[in-house]
């Protein structure tokens, strides 16, 4: 409902009038956005910051989806398209910079992968791997929350190049499929261990030459003393730490400097240029198998917040993604 005429004494049905957003578009009035029709949506740690720092109380979150574009201000895109990219929880949405999505041109593989493995999770697993750790074959690599939207991809990365894979998540069943159908060379569950350090023993008896981590806190801690000289540890995310009011302490920073570690930190948003390159060799990937891919997959917008908050308690068994519509 917009305000279409001022109001001068009391309020009249003419003062306002209904548009909705195609008119809108037509008449140039969003001119460059386009109006879209959300039909996946992704679950994704970064949610929360989109809702503490960029969503007002009363309107809808915004976060990555899958949509069809129903109406085009943007030269860009058309009607029919569908789309990749920061989006609103809600039914319908008026994208006013459509330039920070991405046109999806494969549709003959599930379109809720594009909250996921060919989405921006998909991205971090390919920049963040191969971009920032530096791997080589026959190293050996560690990963938490292992069994998450980025981490399954990280593994499968690192098996594909001749690693040596370990991963961890929090429940006997994410720990099954990591080793079963994931193809880890072994897991566990960190929620059982009372030592990490010495389950790290255990899985690493030479050390870590790669540690790319999704968590921080606790488990970053009890990997340094475990590292190779040289080794990596790339920090994708800190999600332990996301919900602190103060950051866990971490007593084993010395390491890094013994075994000349290096640690790096990166965002996907830089990576982003290289998309075209990561889909010319994961597409190939999928068709033939070599890369498998879980999803949780809730139905109903209704059923979002939930599906949202699982999140941050590990209840996601892989990607977690939301249906909106499937057409
Ligand atoms: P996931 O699909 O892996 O879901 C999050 C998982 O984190 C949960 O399933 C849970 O798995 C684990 N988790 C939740 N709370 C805790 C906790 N307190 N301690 C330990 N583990 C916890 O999420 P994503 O794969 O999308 O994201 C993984 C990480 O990558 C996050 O830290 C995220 O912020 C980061 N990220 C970084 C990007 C970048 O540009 N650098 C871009 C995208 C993501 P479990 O059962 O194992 O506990």
């Amino acid at each position: 409902v917009i305000y279409r005429e001022p109001v001068r004494g009391s309020l009249k049905e003419t003062h306002l009038g209904v548009r909705t957003s195609s008119e809108r578009l037509k008449a140039g009035e969003d001119s460059g956005a386009i109006a879209v029709k959300n039909l996946y949506l992704a679950c994704d740690p970064y949610n929360l910051n989109l809702i503490k720092f960029s969503t007002q109380l009363g309107s809808p979150i915004p976060g990555y989806g899958v949509a069809r574009v129903l109406e085009s201000g943007h030269p860009n895109f058309k009607k029919g398209d569908l789309v990749w990219g920061i989006t609103g929880w809600e039914e319908y949405s008026l994208i006013t910079a459509p330039e920070s999505c991405f046109k999806i041109e494969h549709t003959d593989v599930p379109l809720s992968y594009y909250t996921g493995l060919l989405g921006m999770p998909g991205m971090t697993a390919y920049a963040g791997f191969f971009e920032v750790s530096s791997p080589k074959k026959g190293e050996t690599v560690f990963i938490s929350a292992a069994a998450g939207a980025v981490g399954q991809l990280v593994g499968q990365f690192a098996k594909l190049l001749g690693c040596y894979v370990v991963g961890s998540a929090g429940s006997r069943e994410k720990v099954d499929l990591l080793k079963n159908k994931l193809g880890f060379d072994d897991a566990f569950n960190y929620k059982e261990e009372q030592d990490l350090d010495a389950v790290l023993k255990r899985c690493f008896p030479e050390g870590i030459d790669v540690y790319f981590d999704n968590v921080g806190g606790r488990m970053l801690d009890a990997v340094l003393p475990n590292m190779k000289l040289h080794g990596r540890i790339t920090v994708c995310g800190m999600i332990s730490q996301y919900s602190l009011e103060q950051p866990e302490g971490m007593y084993n920073l010395m390491n890094i400097l013994l075994k000349r570690v290096r640690m790096q930190g990166f965002l996907v948003f830089d990576y982003y240029h290289l998309y075209p390159k990561f889909l010319e060799t994961v597409l190939p990937q999928i068709k033939e198998g070599k890369i498998v891919y879980v999803e949780d997959i809730v139905e109903g917008l209704e059923n979002g917040p939930a599906a949202l908050v699982g999140v941050f308690y590990g209840r996601n068994v892989g990607k977690q993604v939301v249906v909106v519509s499937r057409e």
